[in-house]
């Protein structure tokens, strides 16, 4: 059974990675200086979007059990290693909370609610020691009722940016999942991953395995890797739009530069 030791331990490479592309990045800049100011080669060097990504339960912990038998820890995982390799592959920096079957309890801690405690401490502190990241967790939903299906988003208000994630996800989980049209929904404030996490986040609820149709879709790999690529595809709508907005923004504060308004408020934190 790892421990968060371990998993700790493989913090500092992924930060010693950063560094490495940061190093890379200014050798670059220096030699772009010779035809360009300080200024412009500092530009050069724009650190890795950070994605922290949760897959809930594991270990002694299976979350909900489908009505066919499988165990939402297990759909849970398999969609965030086919995201996360997505991710890896598309330039972004990918933390995990876990890469196994595991719960991620301290060393000593014994009795499963002291564990559980102990492994929803150690998650929360990894996604805190990244406040720069965007925060996905992935789990299934399950109800007493078997009609109820498809995948739906949970958000929280800690940031602005957290309702236009959730719409923009919910819409893409509609496109392959026909006849979802369930609505994005405010989290309470009650989950503990959730409460204090000030980065953008959300609660990605993938389906039902309540319900037959969706079970079956969450048992098999590759619509399991349908749905990883429709949250990379999300995310990366989610950053295209931000992007946007800056440009917009950007566009804006020039013409205003140009007309000769005062700039004052903009700059203003
Ligand atoms: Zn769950």
């Amino acid at each position: 059974m790892m421990n968060i030791q371990m998993l700790k331990n493989k913090l500092p490479f992924i930060v010693t990675l950063a560094c490495c592309v940061t190093v890379a990045g200014l050798a670059a800049g220096v030699r772009a200086a010779d035809s360009a100011d300080a200024a412009e080669a500092a530009a050069v060097v724009s650190p890795k979007q950070v994605i922290v990504l949760d897959a809930g339960h594991g270990g002694l912990d299976s979350g909900c059990v489908a009505v066919n038998g499988t165990y939402e820890k297990d759909v849970n995982l398999d969609i965030v290693k086919d995201l996360g390799a997505l991710l890896t592959l598309n330039g972004y920096d990918v933390v995990y909370t876990r890469t196994e079957d595991i719960s991620i309890y301290d060393d000593g801690v014994e009795g499963v609610r002291n564990q559980k405690v102990s492994d929803m401490e150690n998650r929360l502190e990894i996604v805190q020691s990244y406040p720069d990241s965007v925060f996905i967790s992935v789990h299934q939903n399950q109800f007493t009722q078997s009609e109820y299906f498809g995948g739906q988003m949970f958000y929280t208000t800690n940031n602005s940016a957290n309702f236009r994630l959730a719409r923009t996800m919910q819409e893409l989980f509609s496109q392959i999942q026909p006849g979802n049209d369930r609505e994005i929904k405010l989290i309470d404030n009650g989950l503990y991953l959730f409460k204090n996490t000030k980065q953008p986040a959300l609660l990605i609820e993938c389906g039902f395995l309540s319900n037959p149709n969706d079970a079956a879709n969450l048992s098999d790999p590759q619509y399991r890797k349908k749905v990883a690529f429709t949250i990379f595809t999300g995310l990366e709508k989610f950053f295209g739009e931000e992007a946007d907005d800056q440009t917009k923004q950007d566009v804006k504060s020039k013409e205003k530069k140009e007309s000769g308004e005062t700039e004052g408020l903009l700059y203003m934190q």
